[in-house]
């Protein structure tokens, strides 16, 4: 590539760069706007916005995608707010007053947030909820300053009035909204068969809905009863969404049940028991179903975190750490469920028992150390030999057993004759320019109907015997 080349292709990348910014202020700018109309779509006459989208939204996608670039965000944002209360008849001083609180609160959470690691952002573990509660106290604070001002300017009402009323508002937004953005999974087309995939098989059809529907029942509940306490009426059903599903469709539940109820309580006939023009009423009821939402998402955070750990430690008990093939525990038990499954639906299947050739004189001239590479190798061989719906496992020493499903005699002697020769070809390199290989016998034996393992494996391994006493590096069924 010539300079002339480089210099076009810089330009080009600088031009591609101007264009992402544009465009993603352009799309951040748009978003903002949208959520900002349904905002004041949604506002009770001579009120603030009780629910308020934008800010929340405008602040998960900032801490979320961090290639994003800041300062042009917040331009497009900013205009975004400014376009929905100018096109809902706001004046200038009250359209640059709203904007500047609305990202007060979101530059203080972002700044806030960049402190943090991923798995903190994305509330992975049980105290990223606590930190998420913490940076949501800050950001609507931060609000509440700006929005402390505008009080008295906009509506001839007290600062101090004004600032409480932001800071609940915002904090009931920040904490429903924000869990739903931050734990969302990342987008794939690959990715949705396991989004629609519960945690646990269900036994019973209607099963896995349960606790979403014991969400809805209790929210009608606390709508017909009413008063002070109903806020928290959904408590135990919500904690049993966050028992039973991933921590996205729990923090999006209690985002419906939070709407829900603070779009509900503004209608006196849903809700007589609440005096909607009472502040204090509104006000703690905001902060009441904020306060909610903490339980449910801690709950569903430490799931996702025991989830991982027994992920884990699952693995680490199954797989031989030297191989990474199934241990040989693993093995068994993992083959006999499959050969019950397959001989219950006449699928042939076959057993391989492979023990590499004269190991031990490897060990005593070369040492230990080049017969763990060696055994290595030969796994190696082995998992790129077979399909992933094959059982691999390492029975023990430098003994290997492999479970092929659906598999002909043909195709059985086909994938043994691979593993021999590949491993015999194989080289382990021992010293400058000295490379040691090995070789490998082989019995199979096949079956094509419920059959038990012992006698599957032990048939397997007879035919190895004889592999062993017709000299070795050979195949025998
Ligand atoms: P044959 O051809 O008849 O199979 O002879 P062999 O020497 O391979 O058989 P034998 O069973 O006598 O030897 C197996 C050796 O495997 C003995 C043991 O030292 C070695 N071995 C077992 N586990 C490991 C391991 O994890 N690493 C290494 N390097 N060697 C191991
Ligand atoms: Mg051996
Ligand atoms: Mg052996």
């Amino acid at each position: 590539m010539n300079v002339g080349h480089l210099a076009t292709f810089s330009e080009r990348t600088a031009s591609i760069g101007r264009l992402h910014t544009l465009h993603s202020a352009v799309v951040l700018g748009g978003i903002v706007f949208a959520a900002a109309m349904f905002g004041i779509h949604t506002r009770p006459a001579g009120l603030l916005a009780a629910v308020w989208p934008a800010n929340a939204i405008l602040l998960g996608i900032l801490v979320v995608r961090r290639d994003l670039p800041v300062a042009t965000s917040y331009i497009g944002a900013s205009i975004g707010y400014m376009l929905a209360d100018l096109v809902s008849g706001g004046s200038a001083l009250s359209t640059a007053l709203l904007t500047g609180a609305n990202l007060a609160g979101v530059a203080t959470g972002h700044a806030l947030y960049r402190q943090f690691p991923e798995a903190d952002r994305r509330l992975q573990q049980p105290h990223s909820v606590l930190v998420l509660f913490l940076i949501c106290i800050a950001a609507s604070a931060a609000s509440g300053m700006v929005g402390g001002i505008a009080n008295p300017v906009l509506f001839g009402k007290g600062a101090f009035t004004g600032w409480t009323y932001w800071f609940a508002t915002e904090l009931a937004n920040y904490l429903t909204i924000l869990p739903v953005i931050l734990s969302a999974p990342a987008i794939s087309r690959h990715d949705i068969p396991s989004w629609l995939s519960w945690r646990t098989p269900a036994k019973y059809p209607l099963g896995p809905f349960l606790p979403a529907i014991s969400l809805g029942a209790s929210v009608a509940a606390a709508l017909a009863i009413g008063g002070p306490g109903s806020v928290a009426f959904p408590l135990p059903a919500l904690l049993w969404c966050a028992l039973s599903y991933r921590i996205w469709t729990t923090s999006l539940l209690t985002l419906v049940f939070s709407f829900w109820i603070l779009l509900l309580i503004t209608d006196p006939r849903m809700a007589p028991a609440i005096d909607i023009h009472s502040q204090s009423a509104v006000l703690s009821i905001r902060l009441g179903i904020a306060l909610v939402a903490i339980g449910p998402l801690m709950v569903a955070s430490v799931m996702a975190a025991r989830n991982e750990l027994v992920l884990q430690l699952e693995r680490l008990a199954s797989y031989d750490h030297l191989t990474k093939v199934l241990n040989r525990r693993a093995f068994q038990q993992n083959a006999r469920d499959r050969i019950a499954e397959l001989g219950s639906k006449g699928r042939p299947f076959a057993a391989l028992m492979l023990d590499i050739d004269k190991f031990k004189t490897l060990n005593d001239t070369h040492g230990h150390a080049i017969g763990d590479e060696m055994l290595s190798a030969f796994s190696e061989v082995l998992r790129s030999s077979v399909r992933d719906s094959d059982l691999v496992g390492r029975l023990g020493g430098e003994e290997f057993g492999v479970l092929l499903s659906d598999c002909s005699p043909e195709e059985g002697t086909i994938v043994a004759e691979r593993i021999r020769s590949e491993f015999e070809r194989r080289a382990v390199h021992i010293a400058e320019g000295c490379a040691l290989s090995a070789t490998v016998s082989i019995g199979m034996s096949l079956a094509c109907q419920a059959g038990d393992f012992d006698a599957l494996f032990s048939a397997a391994d007879a035919a190895l015997y004889r592999a062993k006493n017709d000299g070795r590096n050979c195949i025998r069924v």
